[in-house]
């Protein structure tokens, strides 16, 4: 049983939350032996951050040097869950997105992917290693560092789902799945149990910023469920797939 799980900047937002995140891992690894591809995004506002940093010191940063401040943050996830995930004894190792195999155009801060060559993080798997990729990035064919657009490691993770064949594609992010209405502003919004791609790219296209509009594309296009699920509450989330019931 191969697994992707994306993890959110929220549930990696300081050392602790990293630590309870990597023990939730080895304890899942432990329990039910399987192979595990863990994306994760940049830690807590970490990109925001980055972006008003490149602001003050530019008022129109060239987008390629944007990507190559704003690919930093998700390459220190990666390693540090994959220090944590070492600290509880799990064979562990981190990838970029170029060490990943994943290829893209050359359209810097919304490149598109255009291959993955999963060769190496298949290896690794089969080696029993917890793969943690750093999300929102890949590489082009000329070797510049590219980013997938906002929420992009969502996209990372569908798309890792996809090359890898993989069984469950989990994204675990601050909301408990997804809701009839904003639950901020309507207090009697509902969470869905499952809804259909359909559904899911309407909301997604006017705002609702639980999955990035491009992964539940590719999702649908490759028939990959997703299941969306709050990292502190992973029981109750919404399955997104081919048909709401
Ligand atoms: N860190 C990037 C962003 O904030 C990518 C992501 O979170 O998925 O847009
Ligand atoms: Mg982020």
């Amino acid at each position: 049983m191969l697994i992707v799980q994306k993890y959110g900047g929220s549930s990696l937002r300081n050392p602790e939350r990293i630590k309870v995140l990597a023990k939730r891992i080895a304890t899942l690894k432990e329990r039910k032996k399987y192979s595990m591809v863990i994306v994760v995004s940049a830690l807590g506002d970490t990109t925001d951050r980055l972006l008003r940093l490149s602001s003050q010191v530019c008022s129109d940063p060239p987008q390629r040097e944007l990507d190559m401040l704003i690919s930093t943050g998700e390459q220190i996830s990666a390693s540090l869950l994959t220090m944590a995930l070492c600290s509880f004894g799990k064979r562990a190792i981190s990838l970029t997105g170029r060490q990943s195999g994943i290829i893209t155009d050359n359209f810097h801060t919304r490149a598109r992917i255009l291959s993955i060559d999963p060769g190496r993080l298949k290896r690794l798997l089969e080696e029993d290693n917890i793969v943690v990729v750093a999300g929102f990035q890949g590489i082009t064919s000329e070797s510049e560092i590219t980013t997938l657009g906002r929420g992009g490691s969502d996209l990372t993770a569908v798309a890792l789902a996809v090359a890898l064949k993989a069984d469950r594609c989990e994204i675990y992010t601050d909301v408990e799945g997804v809701y009839t209405a904003d639950p901020k502003i309507v207090p009697e919004a509902r969470r869905l149990k499952r809804i259909s791609y359909e559904e899911m790219l309407e909301l997604s296209s006017v705002g609702a910023k639980v999955l990035q509009l491009r992964a539940v594309e590719m999702a649908e296009k490759h028939n990959v469920h997703l299941y969306v699920a709050s990292s502190f509450n992973p029981k109750r989330g919404t399955l997104i797939s081919g048909r709401n019931r």
